[in-house]
């Protein structure tokens, strides 16, 4: 039997990345938009703040009615008028003061606000015992941003900062890239949803698993399907579910080489390509397009599902919407422990990071069934295919499942 060699992690990550592609900007409600990434640059359609208002709760004042003020010698000034946030405003006669609470507008005619702190908190008359320069305490028309200015540039990723900001302009939509809108189909006669599965069932875990993981690297997780291991049922569900508002179509199990590989079955013959990559967990791997669309066929097993999820389908899934850190954070640790490793794979181990103290613990043995240790880990080790051992002690790449 002549065996072809294995495709490495890093070609089978670029030809994902290529089945996904990108996705084209879209507009998109400023309520829905964060964690996308701007496709154009924002120019501000009016100015920020949009009038000049006070910084400080005090007295709004011209500052050459105060020049004389300094401690045990205060100024006294009457209390004209009362401002506080959300009124319009008003005309500050020379010799008055209003007082004014932080954000209400400066009065016209009024230079400064001298904080509360500094007077003796008048209302009718109030007494202040500092100086204060014309603009003190002022935030001024535009400060902030000018009316036309860009207030953000294209490619920024959209926190909560950027939605604030963008809110405060009057913006309600902004161009981005959209979500990936993905469908999460699960495969296996022994599935069941039902609480008390029977005799040699378990429940559908990686479905639910592989939609947190599609949600939480920014995609939608549209729906969750099933299918037992009978090729028309697997063809039946995707045909009933596929339209083309769906940017990918992810399936779990039935691709290795057992005797009822559901998933390869039912799409190998149909232009699917079904491939050994040189990594453990999650050697066995499917990709291509189905009907038009993308589908990736994942491993079964829950931690090769979920490792082949973060090292392929994550970045992919981040780059179709142009997120600007499409892959994990990659640190360097020292081992705590000693390990040993395949020759000739990829290996990603489940570990613990003691980020403060620059070290990894193996969370779990090397195995693919383990969810429960890779459940308890934080970071994935990530072993080049030519390490076979490695003592205690040894500096290795990880990967923080965290940022
Ligand atoms: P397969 O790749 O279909 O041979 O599945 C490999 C192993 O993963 C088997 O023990 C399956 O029962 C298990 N498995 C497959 N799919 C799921 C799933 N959706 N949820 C939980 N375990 C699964
Ligand atoms: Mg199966």
């Amino acid at each position: 039997m002549s065996t072809s060699p294995l495709r490495t992690v890093a070609e089978h990550q670029g030809r994902i990345a290529d089945l996904v592609g990108t996705l084209a900007p879209t507009t998109i409600p400023l309520t829905d938009a964060a964690g996308l990434v701007l496709a154009e640059p924002v120019a501000s359609p009016e100015a920020l703040p949009s009038f000049d208002n006070s910084a400080m709760d005090g007295y709004a004042v011209r500052a050459a009615d105060i020049a004389d003020a300094g401690p045990g010698r205060p100024v006294t000034l009457p209390v004209a008028g009362d401002i506080p946030a959300g009124s319009p405003g008003g005309e500050l006669a020379p010799g008055t003061a209003h007082r004014i609470m932080t954000g209400a507008p400066l009065p016209r005619g009024a230079d400064a606000v001298v904080e509360v702190e500094a007077t003796d908190g008048g209302t009718a008359s109030v007494a202040i015992s500092a100086a204060r320069e014309a603009g003190s305490f002022v935030r001024v028309a535009g400060g902030d941003i000018e009316a036309g200015a860009i207030a953000l540039p294209a490619g920024i990723l959209l926190g909560p900062a950027q939605v604030g900001l963008l809110t405060a302009l009057g913006l309600q939509a902004v161009v981005a890239q959209p979500r990936p809108r993905v469908l999460v189909c699960s495969t296996g006669s022994e599935l069941t949803d039902d609480p008390e599965p029977a005799a040699g069932q378990i429940r559908d875990s990686n479905s639910v698993m592989l939609a947190a993981a599609v949600e939480e690297a920014g995609g939608v997780a549209v729906r969750r399907l099933w299918s037992a291991d009978d090729v028309p049922t697997f063809l039946g569900v995707l045909d009933a579910e596929l339209d083309a508002g769906i940017d990918l179509v992810l399936t779990s199990g039935g691709v290795s080489a057992g005797a009822y590989e559901v998933v390869k079955d039912a799409l190998a013959p149909r232009g699917v390509e079904f491939t050994k990559v040189a990594m453990q967990p999650g050697m066995p791997q499917g990709s291509g397009v189905y009907d038009g669309t993308p589908v990736v066929c994942l491993p079964g097993n829950p931690v090769s599902s979920l490792v082949s999820f973060e090292v392929f389908v994550r970045p992919a899934l981040r780059a179709a919407f142009g997120h600007p850190r499409p892959y994990r954070d990659v640190v360097r640790a020292r081992l705590a422990e000693p390990l040993s490793s395949p020759q000739g794979k990829r290996q990603f181990r489940r570990g613990v990071l003691d980020r403060a103290g620059g070290t990894v613990t193996l969370s779990g043995p090397a195995g693919s069934g383990f969810l429960g240790w890779m459940a308890r880990a934080d970071c994935l080790v990530d072993l080049a295919p030519g390490t076979t051992a490695l003592d205690a002690g040894a500096d290795v790449d990880v990967w923080d499942l965290t940022r």
